[in-house]
């Protein structure tokens, strides 16, 4: 099923889920068990990130199809900086064959120390990839969207405006980089719809698991942490269950705000774990269609 038309025609909260590869062989038996577990949600959709490094590349793309033939609606990233066109046009190829739908087209970030193929061409913009994927007349294609603003963008208006090309290139919904002030996410909305982007806008979540692990992410994407929040995880970081009893108690209350103003749809950064998930799905009540 086409994410788009999941998203029109839903009369419950949308609810996806996103997943890695995991890297090594022995931790696959604990990422399905989180996937069986996790089930129970009846996710609208799952998603399974792309390396920019370009060593899970196969992973990911077997990843999604196993979970495509165990029932999951699934939305497929790429990403264009450090994989060619050639491996790009034959990774959609091979998508389209196998029937997924859907795709998050991604610029990624160059990993440290890699060297392109001077043989190979590449893009270097996610805008070249949309392009590229919509020309299958068979995807529903999706875009990443930052609140705070992309880190590289010399400002929000810049950001808004390259983000409006990748939707009139082709992209038929926007999931965004987590955040954990929705401020950000509603003036986001607000300015993408100014700039005349119609396209449904999907906030990303990610539960905080771990101080250092959160404190790392946001570094890397520029989200930033509201001060009361950040007091209090500084007061417990050498206390994992209180962190993750933190993050699941900020988490409840960012969706449910979310959804008291209007918003439909839940993406879950899972971290390939489903305690979290759970917590917080059950905190919120949130009513699934039935099986
Ligand atoms: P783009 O849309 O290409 O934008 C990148 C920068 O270039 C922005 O600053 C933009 O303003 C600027 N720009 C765009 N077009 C132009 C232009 N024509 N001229 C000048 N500047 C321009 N990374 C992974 O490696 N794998 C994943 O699976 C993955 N999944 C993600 C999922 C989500 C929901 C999100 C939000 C991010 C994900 N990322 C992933 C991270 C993402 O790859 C990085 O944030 C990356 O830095 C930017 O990717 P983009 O697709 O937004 O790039």
């Amino acid at each position: 099923m086409k994410v788009c038309d999941i998203l029109k025609s839903s009369k419950e909260i949308v609810l996806s889920f996103e997943f890695f590869p995991p890297k090594k062989e022995e931790n696959w038996p604990l990422f399905w068990n989180t996937v069986n577990k996790l089930k129970k949600w009846r996710p609208d959709f799952v998603s399974v990130t792309y390396g920019a490094g370009g060593s899970t590349h196969d992973k990911s793309i077997e990843l999604s199809i196993d979970l495509k033939n165990q029932g999951f609606t699934v939305v497929t990233h790429l990403t264009c900086i450090s994989t060619p066109v050639r491996k790009l046009i034959e990774t959609l190829t091979l998508l389209m064959k196998e029937g997924i739908e859907n795709m998050l087209a991604l610029r990624g970030d160059i990993p440290k120390d890699y060297v392109r193929d001077e043989n190979e061409e590449y893009f270097s913009y996610a805008w070249q990839l949309v392009e590229l994927a919509a020309k299958f007349n068979h995807f529903c294609i999706g875009v990443a969207g930052y609140p705070e603003g992309h880190l590289e963008s010399k400002s929000i208006e810049e950001d808004i405006y390259y983000l409006k090309f990748k939707v009139d290139k082709g992209a038929h919904f926007i999931i965004t980089q987590l955040f954990f002030d929705n401020i950000y996410f509603y003036d986001f909305v607000e300015r993408a719809q100014k700039a005349g982007i119609t396209v449904p806008i999907i906030p990303g979540i990610m539960p905080i698991s771990s101080y250092n692990q959160i404190i790392r992410f946001t570094e890397l994407c520029g989200a930033r942490i509201p001060r009361k929040l950040l007091e209090l995880l500084e007061e417990h970081k050498d206390n994992p269950d209180a962190i993750k009893n933190i993050g699941i108690e900020y988490a409840i209350g960012q969706c449910e705000d979310l959804v008291k103003n209007g918003v439909r749809a839940l993406h879950f950064y899972t971290l390939n774990t489903n305690e979290s998930v759970d917590r917080i799905l059950e905190g919120l009540r949130i009513r699934r269609p039935e099986g």
